[in-house]
C-alpha cells in the first residue's frame, strides 16, 4: 500500500491529467471554459486531520450537483427520512441526470432518487425556513461551518443568474411534479430557486475535501465536536452516494472506487471514505455522463493505491 503524501499526490495528478483530453468542459458556466481543459486539483483530509494536495487546488468553482448531497443533509434533519422518502425515492436509475420521461412513468411519479435533478428539487421543496432567502442563509452557514470558510465559500451571483437562464429542463422538470401532484406551485417555485441558488454556490476543492471528511466523520466538526447532522441521516446520504452519486456511471464507480461518491457538472467530485478521510476533486473536463474523466481516474488510483475500497477483503479475519 502506497503512503500519503504531498509527492504521492503529485504523482497521481501527473499519471491522470492525460484523461482530460477525453472530455470536454461544459460551455454554459460562468468562470469555466476551455482554458479549463486540462485543469486537475485534488485535496484529501485524513481522520488525523492532515492535509494533501497537488495539482489545481486554488481553482474555485461552483458546486452544480454537490449542491444535492447538501440540500439532502438538510431535508433529512428538517423533516426525518420517513417524509423526505415520501417526496423522493431512493433507488438507482440509468436514466441522465435531467431526465423528464421517469417522472411520468415511475410509481407515484415520484423521482427516482435526491441526487438526479428532478429529485433535487423535490428534495429542496423540504428544507425549513419562512423564505428562500432564509432557506438559502441556513445551507450557505451549515457549509461554511463544515467548511470553516465563509470567504471563498459563498454565492456566484453570475453563475446564479447563468443557472435562472439556463434552467428551462428544472423548470420543466418542476412544473411537471406540479402536474402530478409532488409539488404545490409554491413549493415548485420556491424549490427551483433555493436549487439554483445552492448549485451556485463557490468552493474549491479544500472545501470539497472538508464536506467528504465531514460524511467520513459520521456528520460531526472534529475541531469542535459538535454533532451538526445525526449519523443515521449521514449514512442514509452516503449509500444514496454509493448507489447514485455519479449519475447513471454509479454502478461502475461502486465496483471500480467503491466509497460514497457525488460529482457535479463543474468536474468536481466530493468522496467520503467512512472513518478515513475526505477527497475533494477538480477537473472540469466531464464525459457524456456529466462526470470529471481526469477525476474518475484520480478515484480508481487512489482506491486502488491507499487501499480505500470499503469492500476490501483486508476486513476478513
Ligand atoms: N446546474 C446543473 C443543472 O441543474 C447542475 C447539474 C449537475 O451538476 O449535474 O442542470
Amino acid at each position: 500500500m502506497d503512503k500519503l503524501s504531498n509527492g504521492f499526490m503529485e504523482e497521481v495528478v501527473k499519471a491522470c491529467r492525460p484523461y482530460t483530453a477525453q472530455g470536454e468542459v461544459i460551455d454554459h458556466i460562468p468562470g469555466l471554459d476551455q482554458s479549463h481543459a486540462t485543469d486537475l486539483g485534488v485535496t484529501i483530509i485524513t481522520k488525523e486531520g492532515d492535509v494533501y494536495s497537488a495539482g489545481e487546488d486554488d481553482c474555485n468553482f461552483s458546486l452544480q450537483s454537490i449542491s444535492k448531497v447538501i440540500i439532502l443533509l438538510m431535508a433529512l434533519e428538517d423533516f426525518g427520512k420517513e417524509v423526505v422518502f415520501q417526496k423522493v425515492d431512493m433507488e438507482p436509475t440509468d436514466d441522465f441526470f435531467n431526465s423528464i420521461s421517469n417522472l411520468e412513468n415511475y410509481e407515484g411519479h415520484r423521482p427516482y432518487n435526491p441526487f438526479i435533478n428532478s429529485g433535487a428539487i423535490a428534495t429542496a421543496s423540504l428544507v425549513n425556513g419562512s423564505t428562500v432567502e432564509e432557506r438559502f442563509q441556513r445551507i450557505l452557514s451549515f457549509l461554511q461551518t463544515i467548511t470553516g470558510d465563509d470567504e471563498k465559500v459563498k454565492l456566484n451571483e453570475e453563475v446564479y443568474r447563468s443557472e435562472i437562464k439556463n434552467g428551462a429542463r428544472n423548470r420543466s422538470l418542476a412544473y411537471f411534479m406540479e402536474s402530478t401532484g409532488v409539488l404545490s406551485n409554491r413549493e415548485a417555485e420556491e424549490a427551483l430557486d433555493l436549487y439554483y441558488r445552492v448549485n451556485s454556490i463557490d468552493v474549491n476543492s479544500l472545501a470539497l475535501a472538508k464536506l467528504g471528511f465531514f460524511l467520513a466523520n459520521h456528520g460531526k466538526i472534529s475541531a469542535t465536536g459538535s454533532q451538526l447532522i445525526q449519523s443515521r441521516h449521514v449514512r442514509t446520504v452516503k449509500a444514496i452516494m454509493l448507489t447514485s452519486g455519479m449519475y447513471n456511471e454509479s454502478g461502475t464507480y461502486a465496483v471500480d472506487v467503491g466509497f460514497p461518491l457525488k460529482s457535479g457538472v463543474s468536474g468536481s467530485i466530493v468522496g467520503a471514505v467512512p472513518g478515513r478521510m475526505g477527497i475533494g476533486i477538480i477537473g472540469p473536463s466531464i464525459n457524456k455522463k456529466g462526470n470529471s474523466v481526469a477525476g474518475g481516474q484520480v478515484l480508481r488510483m487512489l482506491s486502488e493505491k491507499l487501499r480505500l475500497n470499503i469492500f476490501h477483503d483486508s476486513t476478513i479475519v
